[in-house]
């Protein structure tokens, strides 16, 4: 009887091993090393010019039926297709927050606070930094996962920081009763400044007016020696649905039809310029390139670009 599964090369394996097979039975007991459990990193850190540039997860969860968050007005089988092509499920999906802390060598400068304070805290902690040491708090726009860890139970999280946020979306959210904007932001109205588009948060961090997710939802660009990047926020909540589809309704987008163009003028801008970007709820670490593609644009995420920066 022939075996004819058995290749030469590994019939020859098979025929050395043979002596030791014994051997190996006690060795293999010994080496059952325990499940470890699924990981991530926990903070992303590159050089941008002369600035520091740390992603920070804030946190991560699964979400269910994302159709009914990303793609409002597609079609189950528009759907289905696009996630596919994209190599991920169209019924379940994974949801990052990513607040950015930039050191720009003279003051350290946090994008958005996380659901609460002692998520950010501790994803502070993680890259190395205290709470007392951030100069400045941006706010993108006024939603919970992004102003939930501004204060908590032990009352303010940034007992030195300023604050700045779009002057548009301050002054919606003033009106609106939100609760967490009455009790987390509008008290410290005293430390807040309040920017128009292309306004300055520091030297070389400006604001870009991005309305749409909510009335007055604000990018930012950096820039430190001729490199630049850009705080996208959430101009787009997902890497592909609303990147490749930038007509796909979200649902937490307030204007539907604002956040749409939004999201094709900067991007269109980003992929003309070969500008990278960090989006709040990109795959960690969040950051990556716009690559225009059809009607709307190829998310590549960052490799090792960044590692170059010296
Ligand atoms: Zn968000």
């Amino acid at each position: 009887m022939t075996m004819p599964a058995l290749t030469r090369r590994s019939a020859l394996f098979a025929a050395a091993a043979l002596p030791f097979a014994p051997a190996l039975l006690p060795r293999a007991a010994h080496a059952s090393a325990e499940m470890m459990g699924a990981t991530m990193p926990s903070f992303n850190r590159f050089k941008l010019g002369g600035f520091e540039v740390t992603t920070l997860l804030g946190g991560t969860r699964a979400l269910e039926n994302p159709q009914e968050t990303f793609g409002l007005n597609a079609t189950p089988e528009e759907f289905a297709a696009l996630s596919e092509a994209n190599f991920i499920p169209a019924d379940r999906s994974q949801n990052f927050f990513t607040p950015t802390v930039v050191n720009t060598g003279a003051e350290l400068v946090l994008f958005d606070t996380g659901l609460a304070a002692e998520g950010i805290v501790a994803a502070l902690a993680a890259a190395g930094y205290t709470p007392d040491q951030v100069d400045v708090v941006v706010l993108t726009h006024m939603h919970g996962d992004h102003i939930g860890g501004v204060a908590g139970d032990a009352g303010v999280t940034f007992p030195n920081a300023r604050y700045v946020t779009g002057a548009v979306e301050h002054n919606h959210w003033s009106s609106a009763g939100n609760e967490g904007f009455d009790t987390k932001v509008a008290p410290l109205s005293e430390q807040t400044t309040l920017l128009d588009d292309g306004g300055a948060v520091v030297s070389g961090i400006t604001a870009m007016a991005a309305f749409g997710h909510s009335p007055g939802h604000m990018a930012y660009m950096l820039e430190s020696d001729g490199q630049q990047l850009a705080i996208i926020a959430d101009t787009a909540n997902h890497y592909v649905w609303s990147l490749q589809k930038p007509d796909w309704e979200v649902r937490f987008d307030m204007d539907k039809a604002a956040a749409a163009a939004t999201r094709k003028a900067l991007f269109g801008m980003l992929a003309a310029d070969r500008v990278p970007f960090v989006g709040y709820h990109m795959p960690f670490p969040g950051v990556g390139y716009a690559e225009a593609m059809g009607d709307g644009f190829r998310y590549v995420p960052v490799s090792y670009q960044m590692m170059l920066n010296g």
